[in-house]
């Protein structure tokens, strides 16, 4: 059953490959003074109202008509502003946006089911197994990498840093993605991320026994490093260091190289015995996600007046997070409402929910 299951998922994902919308290759500017706006637009394939928006005039028949020489507009800003036009629009013909809309519907929808399910206790370990394998077949490995709850953050701070532009429907979705992590705590990563739900799998299904954790406090801090080193770099060296590695290319076969195999089959290694490795150490969407949920609204709660101390759901969190709720820290280690703390709970003293369950504790 496995082997079919693992024969199948190989074909999908050759399949998914081929069908991947490649990167349009940005056009050069193509550029005269005496043109007029009208013409320049036309020569470059851009809206002539989008051109002169960049470059700050008003649309106006005149302006519209009028030469750079005539507007007062030197050669480097009108290149400037062709080459930025041209960059949002090979973006945009880059993208699929149907495929974008239908995800982004199915996504919801996961967030929806999951809460439900969550609050009535029907996620046990083996169910979340066949769940995360459906998740990142078909938001992965039928759907493709794009678009992903990582790249809205990597990519909008990447093209920032290297064209001083922002993508609009990137920030769109990170909104959306923002607003799932806020209506239940990391659902989006914990059940529909395309990557995080494959680390996830193969660390439910490993053989490996004995599995390691480090404190949260330093798994954070790596992530914080890489979030600044990545922004720092990307801004004032124009390179973006996660590109070539992206994990979310083993959704896009024919954009793996060498160096981004090795680096994945590394971290689907670690995977085995280490909780979802990008996510705690290094995914700018990890690192915002995190802050976000502080203010989440569905969350594992805990009953203290419930609780008979017998500290299962300590051993059972991946994360550390069960320590933060019952002792009361200030640091959230991550919570993925991977349902594995509830499933454990004798009493049933942790339970899903947008309120607190116990009068007594407040903020819990
Ligand atoms: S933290 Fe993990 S699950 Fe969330 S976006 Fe990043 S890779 Fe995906
Ligand atoms: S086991 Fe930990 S990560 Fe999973 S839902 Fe419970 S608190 Fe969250």
């Amino acid at each position: 059953m496995k082997r079919l299951f693992v024969i199948m998922m190989t074909g999908m994902l050759f399949l998914n490959s081929l069908v991947v919308f490649a990167a349009e290759e940005v056009s050069q500017p193509i550029f005269q003074p005496d043109w007029s706006v009208e013409r320049l637009a036309q020569e470059n394939n851009l809206d002539a109202k989008a051109l002169l928006d960049q470059l700050a005039i008003i649309d106006t028949t005149a302006t519209r008509a009028a030469t750079l020489r005539e507007l007062n507009i030197s050669e480097e800003q009108a290149n400037e502003a062709i080459r930025k036009l041209l960059v949002v629009t090979s973006e945009e013909k880059s993208k699929n946006w149907k495929l974008i809309l239908l995800k982004f519907v199915l996504w919801w929808c996961v967030v929806i089911a999951a809460i439900i399910l969550l609050k009535r206790y029907w996620v046990t370990p083996k169910r979340r197994t066949w769940l995360l394998a459906a998740a990142f077949t078909v938001f992965g490995i039928i759907m493709g990498s794009d678009p992903s709850p990582m790249g809205t953050v990597k990519d909008t701070i990447a093209l920032f840093g290297k064209e001083r532009i922002i993508f609009p429907p990137r920030l769109v979705a990170f909104t959306i993605f923002t607003l799932m992590v806020i209506v239940g705590n990391r659902l989006i990563c914990g059940w529909g991320c395309q990557f995080g739900t494959l680390q996830d799998w193969l660390y439910q299904v490993s053989p490996v026994k004995k599995k390691i954790r480090i404190p949260f406090a330093v798994s954070n801090g790596i992530r914080i490093t890489v979030f600044i080193a990545f922004t720092i770099v990307a801004i004032g060296l124009s390179y973006d260091f996660i590109g070539p590695v992206d994990p979310f290319k083993v959704f896009a076969l024919q954009q793996l190289t060498l160096v981004s195999t090795a680096f994945i089959a590394l971290l689907l290694l670690i995977s085995l015995f280490f909780y979802r490795p990008w996510c705690t150490l290094a995914c700018p969407f990890g690192m915002t996600g995190w802050l976000a949920e502080y203010i989440s609204w569905f969350r594992v709660r805990w009953n203290q007046s419930k609780c008979i101390g017998c500290g299962a759901c300590r051993r059972a969190c991946p994360t550390g997070h069960t320590n933060y709720l019952l002792d009361g820290k200030m640091v959230k280690p991550d919570c993925y409402s991977c349902a594995a703390c509830l499933a454990v709970c004798p009493v049933k003293a942790l339970r899903y929910d947008y309120r607190s369950i116990d009068e007594s504790v407040p903020n819990k």
